[in-house]
């Protein structure tokens, strides 16, 4: 069977159907030469098993070749195929938490500094030529373009700044609005704490009582929410609900949510819809615009690989975005121009009054219109780096190869549990949805208990595997299709399989 064909019956929502043989290299490696994306790992520079254990810097660069003078190559270049090199490299499936490095990154970041130190401050204007960058003042607006095909979204709905908990407080700020009869905001029982301290607070500084005003959704006992469960509990509170804000997947179970039913549904009560989608921008292939989403907020450094903390992006719907004039004169003439009431700062003022200097504050129409201070360029050369990766393929392809990366993953462990002797318990459970709709590229997997889950982390750790470890018992492995192969969840799994000792049951 081609790859596409198991796509196909992924996108369909049937199961993959893998041959008798799926579980050897020799079909992994198949499923890798048939790979459409597999040149796009020799754009990032993934930890080697001796560079993961360094303490100390010693100049070199994992995976690239040492000049002459001791400097790194960085832009060095594989021919994609198994190398030498490639086996060297950890299996890093650990880009949920935080992606590996786009070797654009050193490249964007240098070109930054070669524009300060040379120009310096007409780097705000000045286009350089043979320059990855545009003008300082258009960086933000340029990341925005280059987002589009991660959200769903036009250009001008999307603004990049702050970091991920500011921008969810920015919105709120405009988006929660409480009254006395409409004053809770519905979430999921254990968001990611930086969401229930923001919403928590949020609450609490509009005077009102974070425990009558939140409401709380909780899974069943599969740690899962079913959909029906959270249409119900906005039927049962849509009335006194000003705002739901939940994940667009789940970060502890990878559940990813149904965006469009649960907005639309929300919608149709009067509620406003925020999703904050740390995991699920460049990760699944989101509409926000379509789907009619009032406000998002996506973090960069997951899935979208621009590095530790880096800027981070929101949604703000092209109907929340409108600046709107009494007269006909517009910018130009004296009046006041009518728009969504939000925090203000000197940049989410119009450019072409910016610089006035007059506190007559025309917000830039769009997104942009809700930035507060020029952005940091060190982060948008980063960011601007990182996205040119995704400039070199589409979202459709990336989770069409990682629909079938995470079913394979999911059917070697099914394999493995079902290889277990049958009158001990199973090592372990995945509980990531089965219906490859409802996640991205991660599998939690749930051990029978902490002692071995330890010694698997262990385990993992010893033989060259980064995954996210979450005490008491969890693992999240997460095979994004940008830089993974089908080769490393093979090996993943025999050094799994090894770890739980289920050969030596
Ligand atoms: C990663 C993550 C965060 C982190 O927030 P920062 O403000 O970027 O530190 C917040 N919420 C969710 C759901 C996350 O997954």
């Amino acid at each position: 069977m081609e790859m596409s064909a198991f796509t196909d019956r992924l996108r369909s929502g049937k199961a993959p159907e893998f041959p008798s043989d799926a579980n050897t290299l020799s079909f992994a490696q198949k499923l890798d030469s048939q790979d459409s994306l597999r040149h796009l790992r020799d754009e990032f520079l993934i930890p080697t098993k001796t560079s993961f254990k360094k303490k100390a810097l010693d100049g070199t660069i994992p995976g690239t070749v040492p000049l002459p003078n001791g400097t790194a190559n960085g832009t060095h270049q594989s021919n994609g195929s198994p190398t030498a090199d490639d086996s060297e490299k950890v299996i890093y499936f650990v880009g949920n938490s935080l992606g590996a490095q786009p070797k654009a990154v050193r490249r964007y970041i240098d070109a930054q500094l070669e524009t300060w130190a040379s120009i310096g401050v007409n780097g705000h204007f000045t286009d350089m030529g043979d320059s990855p960058l545009v003008a300082w003042q258009d960086m933000a607006e340029d990341c925005a373009v280059k987002s589009a095909d991660l959200v769903g979204a036009s250009p001008h709905e999307i603004v990049i700044m702050n970091t991920l908990t500011a921008n969810l407080h920015m919105m709120m700020a405009s988006f929660y609005k409480p009254t006395e009869k409409r004053h809770k905001v519905i979430l999921e029982w254990k968001p990611f704490p930086s969401d229930h301290y923001a919403i928590e607070s949020q609450i609490a500084w509009h005077g009102l009582d974070p425990a009558k005003s939140m409401v709380k959704i909780e899974p069943d006992e599969n740690c899962l929410i079913p959909t029906q469960k959270i249409l119900d509990t906005i039927d049962e509170h849509g009335d006194e609900t000003a705002l739901i804000l939940l994940p667009g997947i789940q970060y502890y179970s990878g559940q990813y949510f149904d965006m469009p039913r649960i907005t639309a549904y929300a919608k149709a009560k009067g509620i406003v819809v925020g999703w904050d989608l740390a995991h699920a921008a460049g990760n699944v292939e989101l509409r926000l615009h379509d789907w009619d989403v009032d406000f998002a907020c996506w973090c960069t450094y997951k899935y979208i690989n621009a590095g530790p903390g880096s800027i981070a992006g929101a949604f703000v719907h092209e109907r929340h975005g409108r600046v709107e004039w009494a007269d006909d004169a517009g910018i130009d003439g004296t009046g006041r121009p009518s728009y969504r009431p939000r925090l203000m700062g000197w940049y989410g003022g119009d450019k072409r009054v910016r610089f006035n200097m007059d506190n007559k504050f025309v917000p830039t129409p769009g997104a942009a219109g809700y930035q507060l201070s020029n952005p940091s360029i060190i982060d948008l050369a980063s960011l601007s780096g990182a996205l040119s990766v995704f400039g070199k393929t589409s979202m459709h392809d990336l989770r069409s190869k990682a629909l079938v990366l995470t079913a394979y993953a999911e059917y070697l462990m099914d394999e493995m549990q079902a290889s277990s002797p049958s009158d001990s318990e199973p090592p372990f459970r995945i509980i990531t949805p089965r219906d490859p709709a409802q996640r991205g590229t991660q599998l939690s997997v749930v051990f029978a208990n902490s002692e071995l889950h330890d010694a698997v982390s262990a385990s993992l750790e010893e033989n060259g595997v980064m995954c996210d470890k979450r005490k008491p018992n969890v693992i999240r492995v997460a095979p994004v299709p940008l830089y993974s192969r089908f080769e490393d969840v093979w090996r993943f799994m025999q050094i799994l399989r090894e770890a739980v000792r289920l050969d030596k049951a």
